[in-house]
């Protein structure tokens, strides 16, 4: 809102007002003062002025001139200051006034009886119609207007009277009659001009208050537009941050759906292969089984895949998968679907077969995609797969179930190797599925402590001296209890947890076999998987058990089954030859059984021939044939003969007879407990003294 009206001191205003006029006017007065005076000396003295006339004209006129000077000085100095005191402006004019109204008084007192009755007529009409004049001019100040007023009428008036005379009477009378009139008129003036000051200041000051309240008007308007500008802006400021914000959260939506996508695709892709993997096969066969038509699902797993990975490295190893991924990607049919199930394992779920015949003739067929040569880095990799189907709904109406089906079928097809494609059989499936279990848990099996060493001795045929403990390992599952160590052990080295598991028996057998006691404690004998020689670290494994129980070297022997030495003999020979340098000494295991060839046991690198128990049990004409042979063969090449598997009295005098040097077998002892070998040693070692 604008600044109040000024209304505390009205009185103030119209002083001020009231000074305006009488001093805008005062000029006049001058004029007419100065040119009347003039005249009325220059008519009273018959021409210019002398003596006492031209003393009050000059009187007059300094007054007049003094009058003047103030004007112009009020005019140019106070009209327009700012702090004005207008009561004293006033006092100043009225007292100028006042003096020039006494030297027009003196003027009939001076110069009636003397002056003509014309001089006196004229001087009559100046007074009065200077006092007529001021009774308007001087109306602002209504005491100031009578006392001019006064000081100009009466005391000639009276002059008049005094002269006497009708002649004089008359004027005398007029005169007062006259001031009367103007008295009262001034009285009226006055009012009406006070008025007109109250009017006019009022109209002011109205036009003031409008002009604030226009002032206000717009200020107000002005505000309310930059108001509603800055509302506006404001408005639009938040709709665009609104629509900033939806379009942000649309692209942070947007975003998280193609990170959800992304995620859920590599959460059900092999990043491999780039087939989908385990989840989502399931979701396969669940969207399969929810249809209900009949379908079959195909569980594919490589043939010695361990081995490429092993002996050509990882890298080889993915090559061979993907290119296997690929083939049977475009070999499955139509409408059927390829998933890694893990490592070396692949399935098919395949749609649209009707009978058992199409799933093995399509089985039959990928196996031979499969079997393709494969050029890896310009060598040739021979791979095969063996596949087990499962059929829906005769084997399963479950994802799981069809899968474990299909799972089965294929352990059983590997385990008779003639069969590399067959379907599930429910009779075979308990038998097959506990050793497929076994071979799952056997991983394990190590870090669960379900394994011990149990050792067996060998003992010299002269004198039946322990020269060597055997160490056989043994498998305790906490639910299927013991398992022969002819059952896992192929599964060990099928899964290649034999790497692992054979690390294992070499550490603890050394270990322990430090500690037997004696001035010449037996060896120990190690069996070694052929897994674990191709595998490249059965020489760095053996000087860390030696390292680090202290055993020395010639107390260790590794048994190898002469299957293991024909199958690979080029990779293995160097090997042992390897660890024969470091002093330890090998056994060729289960002799007579395998591949035997006299080509390569001239040029193995053995200390030791066992001849396997089948050999041993019977003993009749034609085995102690065999088992002479063989001991004129092993003497012939150097070797020394252990038998195993001697169970009777008969068999050992036989062995005697027959040349071998060492035996091993119930007869002497079944295996031992850790534990009971330092005590059995002990027993051993008197009971041979006593028979000396
Ligand atoms: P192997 O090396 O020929 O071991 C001899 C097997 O014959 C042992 O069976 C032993 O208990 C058994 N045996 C010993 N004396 C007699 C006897 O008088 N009569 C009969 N009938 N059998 C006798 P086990 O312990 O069941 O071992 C079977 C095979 O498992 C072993 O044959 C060996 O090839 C393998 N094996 C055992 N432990 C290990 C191991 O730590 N690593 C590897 N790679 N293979 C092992
Ligand atoms: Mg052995
Ligand atoms: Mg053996």
């Amino acid at each position: 809102m604008g600044k109040p009206v000024d209304r505390a001191r009205p009185e103030a205003l119209i002083a001020r007002d009231a000074s305006n006029l009488l001093h805008k006017y005062g000029t006049g007065g001058v004029i007419v003062s100065v040119a009347s005076s003039a005249m009325l000396v220059y008519h009273a003295a018959g021409g210019l002025p002398s003596g006492s006339f031209l003393v009050w004209w000059v009187v007059m006129a300094s007054a007049l001139l003094v009058r003047a000077a103030y004007l112009v000085y009020w005019h140019s100095a106070v009209a327009n200051a700012p702090n004005r005191d207008t009561a004293r402006e006033i006092r100043h004019f009225s007292a100028g006034t006042g003096a020039i109204a006494l030297i027009w008084a003196a003027f009939p007192v001076l110069f009636f009886s003397e002056i003509t009755p014309a001089t006196r007529s004229i001087t009559a009409v100046i007074l009065a119609g200077m006092a007529g004049g001021a009774a308007t001019l001087l109306a602002p100040v209504r005491s100031l207007a009578l006392v001019y007023i006064g000081l100009l009428l009466l005391p000639g008036s009276i002059c008049f009277l005094l002269i006497g005379g009708s002649e004089n009477t008359v004027p005398g009378l007029l005169g007062i009659l006259c001031f009367l009139v103007l008295a009262a008129s001034a009285r009226i003036a006055n009012s009406a001009a006070i008025q007109a000051i109250q009017l006019s200041h009022d109209k002011q000051q109205l036009l003031i208050e409008k002009e604030l309240e226009r002032k206000q008007i717009v200020s107000a308007n002005s505000e309310l537009r930059s108001l509603q500008i800055a509302l506006e802006d404001a408005n639009e400021g938040l709709e665009r941050k609104v629509r900033d914000r939806t379009e942000k959260l649309l692209n942070e939506i947007r975003e998280r759906e193609r990170y959800e996508q992304e995620l859920s695709r590599l959460a059900s892709t092999d990043p491999l292969t780039g087939l989908g993997n385990r989840s989502s096969l399931i979701r396969l066969i669940t969207g399969a089984l929810s249809e209900g038509s009949p379908f079959g699902v195909l569980f594919i797993d490589l043939d010695d895949f361990k081995e490429v990975n092993d002996v050509r490295g990882h890298h080889a190893g993915d090559r061979v998968l993907a290119i296997v991924a690929e083939r049977l990607t475009t070999a499955i049919p139509t409408g059927s679907e390829l998933a890694r199930w893990g490592g070396d394992e692949f399935v098919v779920v395949l749609r649209g077969i009707d009978s058992e015949e199409s799933a093995l003739n399509i089985a039959s067929s990928l196996r031979q995609e499969v079997s393709q040569p494969i050029d890896i880095g310009g060598e040739t990799v021979w791979i095969d797969g063996t596949i087990g189907i499962s059929l829906f709904p005769d084997h399963g109406t479950t994802s799981d179930k069809l899968i474990r089906a299909a799972d089965v079928a294929m352990y059983a097809a590997k385990q008779q190797r003639h069969h590399r494609v067959r379907l599930f059989d429910p009779l075979l499936a308990e038998h097959v599925a506990k050793g497929h279990f076994l071979g799952q848990c056997l991983s394990a099996a190590i870090a669960n402590e379900e394994l011990t060493v149990v050792y067996q001795p060998i003992v010299s045929s002269n004198n039946s001296r322990c020269v060597s403990m055997e160490a056989l390992v043994r498998w305790r599952h906490p639910d299927h209890g013991p398992v022969p160590p002819n059952e896992f052990i192929p599964l060990a080295e099928r899964s290649g947890d034999i790497l692992a598991l054979g690390r294992w028996v070499l550490m603890e057998a050394c270990r322990q076999a430090a500690q037997w006691p004696g001035p010449e404690p037996p060896s120990v004998s190690v069996n070694v998987s052929a897994a674990q020689i191709l595998a490249g670290y059965l020489v760095q494994d053996v000087l860390e058990a030696i390292g680090e129980s202290g055993l020395p070297r010639h107390r260790l022997h590794l048994e190898l089954t002469e299957s293991a030495f024909a199958g690979d003999f080029d990779r293995v020979a160097p090997v042992f030859a390897e660890l024969r340098g470091l002093g330890i000494r090998i056994s060729l295991d289960d002799f007579g059984t395998g591949f035997s060839s006299l080509a390569y046991l001239q040029q193995l690198p053995i200390d030791t021939i066992k001849i396997d128990k089948i050999f041993v049990g019977g003993m009749a004409r034609e085995t102690k044939s065999i088992v002479r042979a063989i001991v004129s063969l092993a003497d012939a090449l150097g070797y020394e003969v252990i038998a195993e598997g001697v169970e009777l009295e008969s068999q050992r005098a036989a062995l005697v007879t027959l040349g071998v040097g060492f035996q091993q077998g119930y007869l002497y002892a079944r295996p031992l407990l850790a534990a009971a070998v330092p005590v059995w040693l002990h027993q051993q070692t008197g009971d041979l003294q006593t028979a000396r």
